[in-house]
C-alpha cells in the first residue's frame, strides 16, 4: 500500500468514526482533531449536520487555548467537559447551529450551546494524538453515563486507527530508508574511482530521501584528487553552489562528522547547535529561501576521524520535516560512502604505484642491458689488445696502447655520467642553493672545449651583459649543465661554424641559449632527445663518441632547479637549446 492510499483509507475510517460518534451518541455535530507537529490541533473529520463539515474542517486550535480549556475542565472519566461558565475567554469558537433553540431553562442537565465536551485519545506512550469534540446533543441535555461511555469507545477507535496508520507509515519509512542505505552502499562499493562514487549515488539517495535538491561533494585531497568531486540534482535545474555556501556546508559537515550526527537547518536554527556562526547561518537561510527551500539536511561523508565530504539535501517549506529515521539513515549513508571513497582512493593509489613500479622495472631492465652493452664493447677492446700485447710482448705497443687509452677514457666517461645521473635523479638529495654566476661557468666551459673546437675549426662566442644575472642553485650541477650543452654544441658542429652561448635576465629568470651551426636534430630524434642512453639515428652524429646520458643529466638538473629547457633544431642547419633558471638577484633588481 502506498502512502497516498494509506491516507485515503485513514480519512475514510475517521469519517466513519466521527459520523458514528455524532449518530450513536446523539449529537448534532462531532469533530475529530489531530495534534500537528507544532502542538496545535486541526480538525480533520466532521460528522453530523452536513453544514458543520464545511464550517469546521481544517480549523486549527492553538495548543495554548486547548491547555486553557483542559485546565478548567470537569473530568468525566477520560472525557473532559467544559461548562459554558468555565469557558476561558480565548476558547475556540464552536459550531453555531442555525436551529438550536431547545435550551431547557432551569434544568441542571440542560446543554448550553457554549458547553464543550472533548474525548481525547492517546498513543501507547500516553502522548495525546487528538480528540473527538461533540456539540449540541439531540436530547438538548448533557450526555448520560451510557452516552459518555459510547463516546469514549469512539475516541479509542479513532486513537487505534491513527496509531496503526502511524505505525504502518513508520514501518514503510524504515523499509524505504533501509533499502536506500543498502542500495547506496551496494552501488558505491562497486565503484573504484572516487569521483564516480559521488556521481553514482545521487539517484538512489534522491529517490530514497524525497528532496527538492541534492548535492554530493567529496573534498579534494593533497595526493589523490586535486579538486572537489561534485554531483548534484535539483528539481529546479540549478545546481551550482556559491563558494561561500560551499565553505559553510564544509564547516557544518566537519562539525557533524566530529559529533557523528546529521546536520539540520530548519525553522531558522541549525543542529548541531552552534555549528555555524550567526552570520553564516543567516546567509545560509537567505540562500535556502532564495532557492525555494525551507529546510536542509546535511549528512557528512567520512571515514575514521576524517570528514571526506558531505551530502546536502533540501526540502520545500511545506514538505514534512526531516524525521529522526531520515537523519540516522543519511548519516549511515555518509559512513558507507566514506568507506567506498577511501577504498576507491586506495585502489587508485595501488594502480598508480603498480604502474610506477612497472615503469621503474622496465627502466631498470633497459638501464642494465644498455650499461652492459656500453661496458662490453670498450672492455672487449681493451681485453683484446691486452691479449695481443701478451702474445707479442716485444712488438710495437703504440697502436694497442692508443686504443686501450681511448676505450678506458670512454669507460671513465660512462661511469662518470652514470654516477652523475644517479645523483641528480635522487629526489632525496638536497639541492644546495647558491648565487651562481652562469657567465663564469660558460667561460670555463668555453675554455674547457676550446682545444676540441680548434681541432674542428669551430669558434665559441659568449654573449653576456656587463653585469650578468646570477642564478639560484648548485654551482656544481649548473656547471655540469653548461658543460654538457656546450660540449654537445662543439661535438656536433663539425668542421667550421660557430657556437654561441648567450645570457640575459628575463623577468625573474636567467635565460641561457646555446646555439650551434652543426648537424641539427631530426623531428623524430627530438622526441626522444632527453631519454637515457638515447643517441641520434643520424649516422654522422653517431660517429661522434658519446654515452647518450648528457641531455638526461641536463634535464634532471633543470628540473631540480625548477627551471625549463626547450630545443629548436633543423637537420643540417643547427640546434638551439634554451634554458630558463630561477634568478637569484631578481628581487633586488626589481626593487
Ligand atoms: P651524447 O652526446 O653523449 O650522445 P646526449 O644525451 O648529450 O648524449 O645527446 C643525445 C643525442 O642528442 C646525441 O647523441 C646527439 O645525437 C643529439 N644531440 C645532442 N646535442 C646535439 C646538438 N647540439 N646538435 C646535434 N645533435 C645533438
Amino acid at each position: 500500500m502506498n502512502q497516498a492510499s494509506g491516507l485515503e483509507s485513514l480519512q475514510e475510517l475517521l469519517d466513519l468514526v466521527v459520523a458514528g460518534a455524532a449518530d450513536v451518541v446523539g449529537f448534532q455535530v462531532a469533530a475529530i482533531s489531530l495534534v500537528r507537529s507544532n502542538g496545535d490541533l486541526q480538525i480533520v473529520a466532521v460528522g453530523g449536520h452536513p453544514d458543520a463539515t464545511a464550517q469546521l474542517v481544517g480549523r486549527r486550535t492553538p495548543r495554548e487555548s486547548l491547555d486553557g480549556e483542559f485546565a478548567v475542565a470537569e473530568h468525566w472519566g477520560s472525557l473532559r467537559f467544559i461548562p459554558a461558565a468555565n469557558l476561558p475567554s480565548n476558547a475556540r469558537p464552536g459550531w453555531v447551529a442555525p436551529e438550536w433553540d431547545e435550551q431547557v431553562i432551569g434544568d441542571p442537565d440542560a446543554w448550553d450551546p457554549e458547553d464543550t465536551l472533548l474525548a481525547p485519545f492517546y498513543d501507547p506512550t500516553g502522548e495525546m494524538l487528538g480528540m473527538i469534540s461533540v456539540d449540541l446533543p439531540l436530547s438538548a441535555k448533557r450526555p448520560t453515563q451510557v452516552q459518555q461511555g459510547v463516546l469514549e469507545v469512539f475516541a479509542n477507535q479513532a486513537g487505534i486507527a491513527i496509531n496503526s496508520f502511524r505505525q504502518r507509515q513508520t514501518l514503510a519509512e524504515q523499509v524505504r530508508l533501509a533499502a536506500t542505505v543498502q542500495s547506496v552502499a551496494r552501488i558505491s562499493q562497486g565503484i573504484l574511482e572516487p569521483s564516480k562514487v559521488v556521481e553514482a549515488i545521487v539517484d538512489p539517495i534522491r529517490t530514497g530521501l524525497d528532496c527538492l535538491g541534492l548535492w554530493v561533494r567529496a573534498f579534494a585531497t593533497k595526493d589523490a584528487a586535486k579538486t572537489d568531486s561534485v554531483a548534484a540534482y535539483s528539481a529546479q535545474g540549478t545546481t551550482r553552489t556559491p563558494a561561500k555556501m560551499v565553505e559553510v556546508a564544509r564547516t557544518l559537515a566537519e562539525r557533524a562528522w566530529a559529533e557523528q550526527v546529521s546536520g539540520v537547518v530548519s525553522n531558522g536554527a541549525v543542529q548541531p547547535a552552534g555549528a555555524l556562526s550567526d552570520e553564516d547561518l543567516d546567509e545560509l537561510l537567505a540562500y535556502l529561501a532564495n532557492t525555494g527551500a525551507g529546510s536542509l539536511l546535511l549528512a557528512p561523508i567520512g571515514a575514521g576521524t576524517e570528514c571526506l565530504g558531505h551530502m546536502v539535501l533540501t526540502r520545500s517549506p511545506d514538505a514534512p520535516p526531516w524525521s529522526d529515521a531520515e537523519r540516522v539513515a543519511a548519516l549511515e549513508i555518509g559512513r558507507d560512502v566514506g568507506r567506498s571513497i577511501v577504498n576507491a582512493r586506495l585502489f587508485e593509489l595501488e594502480r598508480r604505484m603498480i604502474a610506477e613500479l612497472r615503469r621503474a622495472d622496465r627502466a631498470k631492465t633497459t638501464l642494465f642491458s644498455t650499461v652492459h652493452h656500453e661496458l662490453k664493447n670498450p672492455l672487449a677492446s681493451i681485453v683484446g689488445h691486452v691479449e695481443l700485447l701478451k702474445e707479442n710482448p716485444t712488438g710495437d705497443a703504440t697502436w694497442s696502447l692508443k686504443v686501450m687509452a681511448r676505450n678506458t677514457h670512454r669507460l671513465q666517461g660512462l661511469v662518470d655520467d652514470l654516477l652523475t645521473l644517479s645523483k641528480v635523479s635522487d629526489p632525496d638529495r638536497p639541492l644546495v642553493r647558491n648565487h651562481v654566476d652562469i657567465s663564469e661557468l660558460v667561460r670555463d666551459a668555453a675554455d674547457m672545449f676550446l682545444p676540441r673546437a680548434a681541432q674542428q675549426d669551430v669558434t665559441i662566442k659568449v654573449i653576456a651583459p656587463e653585469h650578468p644575472p646570477t642564478a639560484l642553485g648548485s654551482t656544481d650541477e649548473l656547471a655540469r649543465l653548461v658543460e654538457n650543452l656546450v660540449s654537445n654544441a662543439v661535438k656536433y658542429t663539425t668542421d667550421g661554424g660557430e657556437v654561441t652561448v648567450s645570457l640575459r635576465p628575463l623577468g625573474d629568470k636567467v635565460e641561457m641559449v646555446v646555439a650551434d651551426e652543426g648537424l641539427g636534430i631530426s623531428r623524430t630524434d627530438l622526441q626522444s632527445l632527453f631519454t637515457e642512453f638515447f643517441r641520434s639515428t643520424n649516422p654522422d652524429a653517431l660517429e661522434v663518441p658519446g654515452t647518450g646520458l648528457g641531455l638526461s643529466i641536463v634535464q634532471r638538473i633543470v628540473a631540480r632547479h625548477n627551471g625549463t629547457i626547450s630545443v629548436d633544431s633543423e637537420l643540417g642547419k643547427g640546434t638551439r637549446f634554451t634554458v630558463l633558471l630561477p634568478r637569484a638577484d631578481s628581487a633586488q633588481d626589481r626593487g
